[in-house]
């Protein structure tokens, strides 16, 4: 009988590379092996860095519009091979098909953005106190960028660090989630076929104590791009400190939904419902708590109950159609399963759900709200990352903004209302990165997405994004 498990090779310098040590990867709606990918050494990540370290010069002083071309070329062989990129994704994180061809048409037109800067990279001219002297201000690369990876959004998240730090001149070592690496081997192989100079872009994959812990504290790494949880991104910075390595860190999120009595309330239901469901709640930006006028309180919590009972779930491989698969692993399922038991016990109303979803297999739980929540529960406070909606009544808008910004997070929020001027109070007044108005939660690549607090530091997308990957230069110059 031939074996269907794939085995993946690190990519250092250009070719692919066995390792020592071997770590299996699971379908998180089935539990079968998918795949066995490297447990990279601290020796692998050396030989990466130095490959990154080694290319980096050359790199750079090749024109970024043809280091842009690399990108261009990379994005069409993705989207020649959408479909069976989407199914390695959804194997293994358990995301819903659709959703899995939407994250990787995105990610190839985010390569396509980012290749576009290429012509508008600017730097200054400033004036000078002196005669003769013009001072100019150069925008230049970092010099090697380790990019370490989440599992929720695993596609996208390679090219949200690789794009921007190649065509501003940097090389990259990528680490992708344990749990979700086979679909970053899937891009590297396309990538292999595109002729970028070796070094430029490089895989090594591995947990995060081992591996990740190797490339963080190596003096090799000159920006740390990193996307995961905020205890990891606490020890990523520790690690940084000894070498005074850039951080750039996108972490966790409790993004406040606040509805007011002038709201369309179906509109918000269907918003928060669909930023609530998707990918089983297991995004940053996620609508993760809601703060409804007692007004409509009533007339919202049971729509929104309703249309989160009537959510379909499942093994998104063996059923194409449901709305939601299983969250990524075991550890995910307990705690969403104890903050919502927690949250009852607490005082909290169960009005739809609440129970891990018995399907014989794999890690589902029910679409979840909970009505009568207040501020001091643990479910609205801290990051849920699974289908469940708590929900808090409040008296007016400045309370709600008062609860929203008595967070340690500050990445998303969104308001619901028909009045221009609410929105406009709620904007000023809410300490947030990023806030919705009338509309679902997901950010464009145009924007900056970028958190306050402990949500992180610096940011991604837009000119904002793609300059986080520069440094400054500046030349004073005299002539006669
Ligand atoms: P995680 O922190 O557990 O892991 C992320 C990555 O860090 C993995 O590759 C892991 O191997 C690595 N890692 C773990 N320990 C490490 C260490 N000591 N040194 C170096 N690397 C280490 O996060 P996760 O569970 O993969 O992702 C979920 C979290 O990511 C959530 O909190 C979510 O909100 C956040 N997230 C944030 C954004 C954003 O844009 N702000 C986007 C997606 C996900």
């Amino acid at each position: 009988m031939t074996s269907n498990v794939k085995i993946y090779q690190n990519y250092i310098g250009g070719r692919f590379e066995a390792a020592s040590q071997m770590l299996d990867v699971r379908n998180p709606a089935n539990g079968e092996v998918l795949s066995r990918v490297p447990e990279s050494s601290p020796d692998d990540v050396q030989r990466a860095l130095q490959a990154a370290h080694g290319a980096q010069k050359d790199w750079a002083r090749k024109p970024a519009v043809e280091r842009a071309a690399y990108l261009h070329t990379l994005a069409d062989k993705i989207r020649g091979e959408a479909k069976a990129l989407a199914r390695v994704i959804t194997l293994e994180q358990g995301k819903i098909g659709g959703l899995a061809e939407t994250e990787v048409n995105f990610t190839a037109d985010y390569l396509d953005y980012m290749a576009e800067w290429a012509r508008r990279i600017e730097g200054e001219i400033i004036e000078s106190d002196r005669p003769r002297e013009s001072i100019f201000l150069f925008r230049k690369p970092l010099g090697v960028v380790a990019g370490i990876l989440p599992w929720n959004f695993p596609f996208f998240l390679i090219a949200r660090k690789m794009a921007p730090a190649l065509v501003t001149g940097n090389t990259v070592v990528i680490k992708p989630s344990e749990e979700t690496p086979n679909n970053c081997f899937e891009y590297t192989r396309l990538l292999d076929q595109i002729g970028l100079p070796a070094g430029v872009f490089n895989v090594v994959s591995g947990g995060g104590a081992s591996t990740g812990s190797a490339l963080t504290a190596s003096p090799l790494v000159d920006m740390i791009s990193f996307t995961g949880s905020v205890a990891t991104g606490s020890h990523i910075m520790r690690n940084a400190a000894d070498n005074i390595t850039k951080v750039n860190l996108e972490l966790g999120g409790k993004a406040p939904a606040i509805v007011l009595d002038d709201a369309d309330i179906d509109l918000a239901v269907k918003a928060i419902r669909a930023s609530r469901i998707i990918n089983s709640g297991q995004v940053c930006n996620c609508a993760e708590r809601v703060y409804v006028e007692r007004k409509v309180a009533d007339e919202f919590s049971d729509k929104i109950a309703k249309a989160m009972a009537a959510t379909t779930y499942g093994d998104p491989t063996a059923q194409p159609d449901v709305e939601m698969g299983p969250l990524i692993n075991r550890e995910g399922l307990d705690k969403v399963s104890q903050m919502v038991t927690r949250a009852i016990r607490d005082g909290a109303e169960l009005m739809t759900g609440g129970q891990v979803a018995d399907l014989g297999a794999g890690f589902h739980y029910q679409p979840t709200v909970l009505g009568n929540c207040r501020a001091d529960m643990r479910i609205m406070r801290d990051e849920i990352f699974g289908p469940v909606l708590p929900i808090q009544v409040v008296d007016d808008l400045d309370e709600a903004i008062a609860l929203a910004n008595d967070s340690e997070y500050g990445l998303t929020s969104s308001v619901y209302t028909r009045s221009l001027n609410r929105a406009m109070h709620a904007i000023r007044e809410i300490d947030y990165g990023e806030t919705y108005v009338n509309r679902e939660n997901f950010e464009a690549m145009q924007g900056f997405h970028a958190g306050t607090r402990k949500s992180g530091i610096g940011g991604a997308d837009g000119k904002h994004g793609l300059y986080e990957y520069t440094r400054t230069q500046v030349a004073y110059i005299e002539t006669e």
